[in-house]
C-alpha cells in the first residue's frame, strides 16, 4: 500500500516535490520546535493519482486520512465530528512552488448543525461559533461545490443592511444564524445539492476539491506565466492542519510578517496584524491591519516570541522568511513559511548583510541573486511611488524609463538632441540608416516589431531605454502626429517610457535613479573574486570605453570600425573611396581616413590603459554606406522636375502678355526680374551638373548591389579586394599603439579579422601587418607588441579551426553571424516571418539570436576550441556576440572553457554575476556529470530537440 498521508512530524521537511512547500515547512518546522499546531499532509502523488485514475481519489486515502486524524484527535483531545469537543482543521493546497492565491484552502471543517448548535449552548460564545460556521459554508460551497461567490456575497450584504452593521465583525449571533441558514439555502437552491453534514463527507469533497484546483484556469495560466514545468512542480499537496482562532476576543490576533523589510531589505521586523480576527481577513483587507512592530505594546509576550520565531526561521533557512501566524487566547501558532519575495534591492542588501551575520556564505549570497534582479537596478526607473495612469503598453524591449519630446524621425532626433533638448525617437519600426538619431534619443518607441526588432537590438546594446510593438498607436511619420485612441500626440509633446514593463505615459512621469549602491558594489566585488571567465565589453566609442571601465568590464572584446566610418564627418570621405575610379582616387580618400581612424583607436587605447583592446578591422558590405536606390531614383528625379517647372515657369511673361488683362500687365516686370535670377541659375547647369552626380552614384550603388550581401562581399573578402582598407586600418592602429607606448602609456591592442574561412585569408592579412609594423616601428624607432586574431563566426572557420590557430593568438566566436551560419537562418527574416510560429509550435524552444544555441552552435564552439587548443595550447578564446550578455549563454561559455565573455557594456555587471554562479554551479556539480564525456552538454540538456 502506498502511503499517502504524513503527519507533519514523519513528513521530510527537504522534499518539496512530495510534500508541496507549505507542507514540507510545517513539516519541518514541527521538526524544529516551532508551535504549529498538529496536522498531516497528503502527498502530490495522490494528486497525481487522482488525475490518473480519471478523477477518483486512490482507494486507500480516505483509510489513511481516518488514521491521522485518529491522530489529531489524540493529541488535541478534540473529536472530529463531536459536537460537544469537535476537532476543527483547514485543508489547505499547496504545491513544491509556491503560487499564492492560485489554489483553494478551506477552513473550519468538521462543523455542522448540530456542533454550532451544541458549542452555543455550552460556551456562550455564539457569536463566534455562527461566524466560524458561516465561514465554511461560504468556502466550502464555492471551492468544493463550485457556486458563484456572489450568491454568498448579496445574503451577506443583505444582512448588513438589514441591521446597518458596517463590518462583517459587527454582525450578532442571531443575524450569523440567519445567514448560516441563508447560504446553505442557496446552495440546495443553485445547485440542488444539500451542504453536506457529515465531517467526513466534508472532507473528503475538500481533498477532492484543493485537487482540483491544481488544474483549475488560474493555476494552469499562472503555471503558464511563469514557466513552471512539471519538474518543478508536480500537483499539489494537501495540508490538513488543527484549526486555532485569532477571533476569539481581545487576547487573539493574526498576522503576516516577514523577517525584514521586503522593500528595502532593511534588518527590521516587518509585517501587519489584526486583533481578533482569523488569517484571510489580513489578506482580504476587511480591516486596516497594524504594523507588528505595534504589538510590542498590546501584545508584549507574544511579541517577544513572534521575535524569537523570527530569527529561529533566519537561522534555521538561511533566507528571509514571510510568515503567517494566529494568537489564540494569548498562544502563539505559526502557519505557514515561506522563502520571502522581495525586490531587487532588498535582495542585494540582504545578500551583503545576510554574510556579514554569518547568516549566509558569500557563494549563498552570490547564488541568490538573479540577473535579471540585477538589471532592473542598472536602469533608471519609473518612482513607484507616483501613481499615474498609462497610455498604452507596448513590449518592454530594454529597461529603463525615460521622458522626452517626441520626435519622428532620426535626424530631428539628431538635431534636437546636439541641442540639448531631451528628446524620444518614436517611429513605426526603425532602420539601420536611423543609428544616429538613436545616438541622441534618450529613448525609443516603436509601434511594430518584437524584441528582437531593430530597434530592440540596438536600444539594448547601447543601454537605452525602449518599448517595441505598441500596436495602440498609429504613427503617421508625414504628418508627424501619433494616435492613440482620442489623444493625438504632436511632435514635441512630452511623454515617459517605462522599456522594463513596455508601459507609456503622457507628460513627464518622476523617474529614480539607478541603484548602483555600496552593497551592489560589494556584492560583484565578490563575483570577481569567485569567477574565472573573463568579462570584456563591446565599445565602439571612448564613451562606450569609459562607461565600460566604470562598470567592471576588463577590456574591450570588440571594437566594430564601421561606426567610426559612418560619423557626419566621416561618412562622405568614405564614400569618396567606395565609388573611386582608380586606385589613385581611392587611395587619396583613404589617406584622408587614416589621421581620423589613428584619432579614433588613440583615444579608446587611452582610456583602457592596462586592458586589451580587440579592434575588427572593417566587416560590412560596402554598400552599407551608400545611399540606397530608391533615394537616389527619388532624389533624380525630383532635380529634373525642379529643372522642368523651371523652364516652364520662363514662359510666364509671355504668356501675361498675350492674355492683356490690365492686372496681369502690371506683374509682367517683377516676375520677369524673379525669372532673370532663376535663368542665371539655370545656365550655370547646376541641375544637370548634380543630377550627373547622382546618376554617376546610383550607377555605382547598382554596381555594388548585391543578391544576398551577408553572404557577400564582405569582412576580409573585402579587405582583400581593397587592400588599401585594411592596411589604413592597421597603420593606424599601429601608429596609434607607438605613439602612446612612446608617451608610457600601458596599452595592449589586439587586432581582429571578421568573417575568416579559410587561413590563407588569415596569412595574407597578416603579410600586410608584417610590412606595416616594420615601417612603423622604423619611423617611431620603438617596437610595437600587440594580438592577432580572428572572429569565428563561418561553419568552415570552426572546421578548419586547427591551421586558422596557428597563425592567431586568439579566436573571438561572433556568434550572431555563426547562428545565421548554422541555422541557414538570415535573422531579420527569421524574427518577422517565422520564429514566433516556431517558438509557439515548440520546434524551437528560444530564439536563437537571443538565447545561445548550445546543441547546435554550442557543438560548433566546443569542435573549433578542441581543434584550436590542438594546434595552438595557448590560444586564448572569447565570445562577442550578443549573447555574450545573456546569463544562459555566459553560463555555457564558462563550462566550454572560454577566456572571456565580451557583451554591452551595461551588460557587464550582469556578466560578473552570471560568471561567478557559473563557477559555482559548477563546483557543485557531481562528479559523474562533470567526467561524462558529452560534459558539459549533458548539464545543459534538458529540454526537447
Ligand atoms: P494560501 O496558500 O492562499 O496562503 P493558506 O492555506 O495559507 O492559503 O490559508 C489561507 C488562510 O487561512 C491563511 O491566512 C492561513 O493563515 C489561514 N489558515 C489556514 N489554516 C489555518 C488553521 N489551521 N488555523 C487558522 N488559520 C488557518
Ligand atoms: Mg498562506
Ligand atoms: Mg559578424
Amino acid at each position: 500500500m502506498t502511503k499517502y498521508v504524513y503527519l507533519f512530524e514523519e513528513a521530510d521537511g527537504k522534499n518539496k516535490q512530495l510534500f508541496g512547500g507549505k507542507g514540507a515547512n510545517l513539516a519541518e518546522m514541527t521538526r524544529i520546535g516551532l508551535p504549529i499546531p498538529p496536522g498531516f499532509i497528503i502527498t502530490t502523488e495522490a494528486c497525481l493519482e487522482y488525475y490518473a485514475n480519471g478523477k477518483k481519489l486512490p482507494t486507500t486515502l480516505m483509510t489513511q486520512v481516518r488514521d491521522k486524524i485518529k491522530e489529531l484527535e489524540k493529541k488535541t483531545g478534540k473529536l472530529f465530528g463531536d459536537p460537544d469537543n469537535p476537532l476543527l482543521v483547514s485543508v489547505r493546497s499547496g504545491a513544491a512552488m509556491s503560487m499564492p492565491g492560485m489554489m483553494d484552502t478551506i477552513l473550519n471543517l468538521g462543523i455542522n448543525d448540530r456542533v454550532v448548535d451544541r458549542l452555543t449552548r455550552a460556551n456562550g460564545n455564539g457569536r463566534f461559533v455562527y461566524d466560524a460556521y458561516r465561514r465554511l459554508i461560504q468556502l466550502f460551497g464555492k471551492v468544493a461545490m463550485g457556486l458563484d461567490d456572489s450568491y454568498f456575497d448579496v445574503i451577506l450584504g443583505e444582512a448588513k443592511k438589514k441591521v446597518g452593521a458596517k463590518f462583517d465583525t459587527d454582525l450578532q449571533v442571531q443575524t450569523l444564524e440567519e445567514i448560516c441558514g441563508d447560504f446553505k439555502r442557496a446552495i440546495k437552491k443553485e445547485l440542488g445539492r444539500e451542504f453536506p453534514q457529515d465531517p467526513w463527507t466534508q472532507i473528503e469533497i475538500a481533498i477532492e476539491a484543493v485537487f482540483r484546483s491544481w488544474m483549475g484556469k488560474r493555476a494552469i495560466d499562472y503555471r503558464r506565466e511563469f514557466k513552471i514545468t512539471t519538474d518543478m512542480a508536480n500537483g499539489t499537496a494537501v495540508n490538513v492542519c488543527t484549526m486555532v482562532f485569532g477571533n476569539m476576543g481581545n487576547d487573539s490576533a493574526t498576522g503576516v510578517a516577514f523577517t525584514r523589510d521586503p522593500g528595502t531589505g532593511a534588518n527590521v521586523f516587518f509585517g501587519e496584524y489584526l486583533v481578533n480576527a482569523q488569517g484571510e481577513d489580513v489578506v482580504a483587507g476587511i480591516r486596516t491591519p497594524k504594523p507588528v512592530l505595534h504589538m510590542k505594546r498590546q501584545m508584549p509576550k507574544q511579541y517577544k516570541e513572534l521575535e524569537q520565531v523570527r530569527h529561529i526561521l533566519e537561522k534555521h533557512y538561511h533566507e528571509v522568511q514571510d510568515f503567517e501566524f494566529t494568537i489564540e487566547r494569548g498562544t502563539l501558532y505559526i502557519l505557514q513559511t515561506r522563502n520571502g519575495k522581495m525586490n531587487a534591492a532588498a535582495r542585494v542588501k540582504t545578500s551583503r548583510e545576510m554574510v556579514r551575520e554569518n547568516l549566509l556564505t558569500k557563494e549563498e549570497a552570490l547564488l541568490r541573486i538573479s540577473p535579471e534582479h540585477l538589471e532592473q537596478l542598472l536602469h533608471r526607473r519609473i518612482d513607484q511611488n507616483t501613481r499615474v495612469k498609462p497610455l498604452a503598453q507596448g513590449l518592454p524591449a530594454s529597461p529603463g524609463a525615460a521622458h522626452g519630446k517626441v520626435v519622428f524621425d532620426a535626424d530631428q532626433a539628431e538635431r534636437r538632441g546636439m541641442l540639448g533638448e531631451s528628446v524620444i525617437l518614436v517611429r513605426e519600426e526603425t532602420k539601420p540608416e536611423d543609428i544616429h538619431g538613436f545616438f541622441r534619443a534618450k529613448a525609443i518607441l516603436t509601434s511594430r516589431g518584437g524584441k528582437t526588432s531593430h530597434a530592440a537590438v540596438v536600444a539594448r546594446g547601447m543601454g537605452k531605454p525602449c518599448v517595441v510593438g505598441c500596436e495602440a498607436i498609429e504613427i503617421d511619420d508625414r504628418n508627424k502626429v501619433a494616435i492613440v485612441d482620442k489623444h493625438h500626440i504632436l511632435e514635441g509633446d512630452v511623454v515617459t517610457i517605462d522599456g522594463a514593463t513596455g508601459y507609456i505615459y503622457l507628460g513627464e512621469v518622476p523617474t529614480v535613479e539607478p541603484e548602483f549602491s555600496p552593497d551592489l558594489k560589494t556584492i560583484l566585488r565578490w563575483a570577481d573574486e569567485i569567477r574565472t571567465l573573463g568579462v570584456r565589453a563591446n565599445a565602439d566609442t571612448p564613451k562606450d570605453a569609459a562607461m565600460a571601465r566604470k562598470l567592471g568590464a576588463e577590456g574591450i572584446g570588440l571594437c566594430r570600425t564601421e561606426r567610426m566610418f559612418n560619423a557626419a564627418d566621416r561618412l562622405p570621405i568614405v564614400r569618396e573611396m567606395i565609388l573611386a575610379d582608380t586606385t589613385q582616387e581611392r587611395q587619396q580618400a583613404v589617406d584622408k581616413l587614416l589621421p581620423m581612424q589613428k584619432s579614433d583607436f588613440k583615444k579608446i587605447f587611452n582610456k583602457m590603459q592596462g586592458l586589451p583592446v580587440t579592434i575588427r578591422l572593417l566587416d560590412p558590405p560596402l554598400h552599407e554606406f551608400l545611399p540606397s536606390v530608391e533615394s537616389l531614383v527619388w532624389e533624380i528625379e525630383r532635380l529634373k522636375e525642379v529643372k522642368k517647372s523651371l523652364e516652364q515657369m520662363e514662359t510666364i511673361p509671355d504668356s501675361f502678355k498675350v492674355l492683356l488683362e490690365p492686372s496681369l500687365q502690371e506683374l509682367v516686370p517683377p516676375v520677369a526680374h524673379v525669372l532673370k535670377e532663376l535663368s542665371a541659375i539655370r545656365e550655370k547647369e547646376l541641375f544637370d551638373e548634380l543630377v550627373e552626380k547622382k546618376e554617376e552614384i546610383l550607377r555605382k550603388v547598382r554596381e555594388t548591389a548585391e543578391v544576398n550581401p551577408m553572404l557577400g562581399h564582405r569582412g576580409v573578402r573585402l579587405g582583400i579586394k581593397h587592400p588599401e582598407i585594411y592596411k589604413m586600418q592597421i597603420q593606424a592602429i599601429l601608429e596609434a599603439a607607438a605613439e602612446l607606448i612612446k608617451d608610457g602609456v600601458d596599452i595592449q591592442p589586439e587586432i581582429m579579422v571578421p568573417q575568416v574561412c579559410t587561413s590563407q585569408e588569415l596569412k595574407q592579412v597578416h603579410k600586410w601587418m608584417d610590412e606595416i609594423r616594420g615601417i612603423v616601428e622604423k619611423k617611431y624607432d620603438i617596437c610595437v607588441l600587440f594580438r592577432f586574431g580572428t572572429m569565428i563566426e563561418v561553419v568552415r572557420a570552426c572546421m578548419r579551426a586547427g591551421p586558422l590557430a596557428e597563425v592567431t593568438d586568439f579566436f573571438s566566436f561572433g556568434t550572431n553571424d555563426l547562428t545565421q551560419a548554422t541555422f541557414s537562418f538570415s535573422r531579420e527574416d527569421a524574427e518577422k516571418k517565422f520564429l514566433p510560429l516556431y517558438n509557439e509550435m515548440q520546434i524551437l524552444m528560444d530564439n536563437p539570436f537571443e538565447i545561445l544555441d548550445i546543441k547546435g552552435v554550442g557543438r560548433l564552439m566546443k569542435i573549433t576550441i578542441d581543434y584550436g587548443k590542438k594546434t595552438n595550447p595557448k590560444l586564448k578564446v572569447g565570445i562577442c556576440g550578443e549573447h555574450g550578455g545573456n546569463p544562459r549563454s555566459i553560463e555555457f561559455c564558462h563550462t566550454l572553457g572560454l577566456d572571456y565573455v565580451s557583451c554591452s557594456p551595461y551588460r557587464a555587471p550582469v556578466a560578473r554575476l552570471t560568471a561567478a554562479q557559473a563557477k559555482l554551479r559548477e563546483m557543485a556539480r557531481d562528479k559523474a556529470d562533470l567526467e561524462n564525456p558529452d560534459y558539459p552538454f549533458n548539464v545543459f540538456f534538458q529540454d526537447l530537440g
